[in-house]
C-alpha cells in the first residue's frame, strides 16, 4: 500500500499537529480536525472502491437501504422541495431514485462498480468523477454528501466546490459518522480494551488503523465531530441551520424499531444536553451569498 504524508491541516492550513494515536492519527492543534496521516494514496483508495463485490452488501439489504434512502429524502425535503440536486458519492444510486420524483436530481461518484450498477438497476446515469474536476452546466438548490466527506482526500476542495455549485441560498446537506465522541466510539474503545473481536486493533479512540486489505469495509481519512464540521462550514461561506443526527440505520422489522428508539432517544439528549452521542453527524448549511 503507497502511503502519503500531510505536513498541514486541510480544513485550516495550520501546520501545527500533533500525533495523538500511535503515529496514524493526528490532530490540528488550532481547529480540532482528526485525520488519518499518513494514508494510502488516492489512487489506491480509488481502486479500492472499484472492485467489483464492493456494493454487494448494499444489494443483499435492498429493501432496507430503500427505507433508509426515504427516510433521508424526507429530511432533504425540510429544507428544500424541489429544484435542481446534485448528490455527491452517489453510490448505486438508490437514492437519486427515490430523489427524482422531487428533484431534477443528478449525481457523481469515483466507482466504476457503482456506476454500472446504478445503470443497470435504476436506469440512472451517473457521472463519473471527482466533483472538483467535473463540469456541470447549471448550478444547483441542493448539494448533498451522504458519508462522503469523510472518505475525500481534500475536503477543503471539495467545500470550496460545493460552494461554487450551489445557487444563492443553496442548501448544502452533509451526514458523516460521529467518530470520536459518543456511544459508539465508546463502545469500540471498551471492546479494544478487552481485545475483543475486530476491535482489538483499534486504538484509544475507538478509530481502526486504515488498511486496503478487506479487513475494514470503508476507508475514512477524516475524523469528524459536530463542532468542527460547523467551524468548517463557517469559514467556508456557509451559515449552519441545523447540526443534528443522520438516522443512517439500514434496517427493517424489530431491528428497524430498536435503531428507531435510540435515534430518538439521542435526539431527546440532544435537544436537553446538546450534545450529540449518536454515530452520525447530519448538518444542513446554506451559502451565504
Ligand atoms: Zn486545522
Amino acid at each position: 500500500m503507497k502511503l502519503e504524508n500531510l505536513e498541514v491541516c486541510n480544513l485550516c492550513g495550520s501546520d501545527e499537529l500533533s500525533f495523538i494515536e500511535d503515529n496514524n492519527i493526528c490532530q490540528c492543534k488550532k481547529c480540532g480536525y482528526v485525520f488519518d496521516n499518513p494514508r494510502p494514496t488516492w489512487n489506491e483508495i480509488m481502486s479500492y472502491y472499484s472492485q467489483s463485490d464492493k456494493y454487494d452488501s448494499w444489494l443483499e439489504e435492498v429493501e432496507e437501504r430503500d427505507l433508509l434512502w426515504k427516510r433521508r429524502l424526507r429530511l432533504v425535503k425540510r429544507y428544500k422541495r424541489s429544484g435542481d440536486l446534485l448528490d455527491v458519492g452517489t453510490g448505486i444510486g438508490q437514492f437519486l431514485f427515490f430523489a427524482r420524483n422531487d428533484f431534477k436530481a443528478k449525481g457523481m461518484e469515483i466507482s466504476e462498480s457503482a456506476i454500472t450498477i446504478a445503470k443497470q438497476k435504476y436506469d440512472i446515469d451517473v457521472t463519473r468523477g471527482e466533483i472538483e474536476s467535473i463540469n456541470w452546466d447549471s448550478k444547483f438548490d441542493v448539494i448533498t454528501l451522504f458519508h462522503v466527506l469523510e472518505h475525500v482526500p481534500n475536503p477543503s476542495s471539495t467545500m470550496e466546490r460545493c460552494r461554487e455549485l450551489l445557487n444563492n441560498g443553496g442548501i448544502l446537506i452533509i451526514a458523516v459518522p460521529n467518530d470520536t465522541i459518543g456511544i459508539r466510539p465508546t463502545v469500540i474503545r471498551l471492546l479494544s480494551t478487552f481485545k475483543i473481536g475486530k476491535f482489538r486493533n483499534y486504538g484509544r479512540l475507538g478509530l481502526p488503523r486504515l488498511a486496503l486489505d478487506g479487513s475494514q469495509s470503508e476507508i475514512h481519512l477524516s475524523h469528524f465531530t459536530p463542532s468542527v464540521l460547523k467551524g468548517f462550514l463557517e469559514r467556508n461561506g456557509f451559515v449552519v441551520i441545523r447540526n443534528t443526527l443522520d438516522p443512517y440505520y439500514a434496517a427493517k422489522g424489530i431491528k428497524k424499531v430498536f435503531h428507531d428508539l435510540l435515534c430518538l432517544a439521542c435526539l431527546l439528549v440532544m435537544k436537553i444536553l446538546r450534545i450529540n452521542l449518536y454515530a452520525t453527524i447530519w448538518i444542513v448549511a446554506k451559502k451565504l451569498i
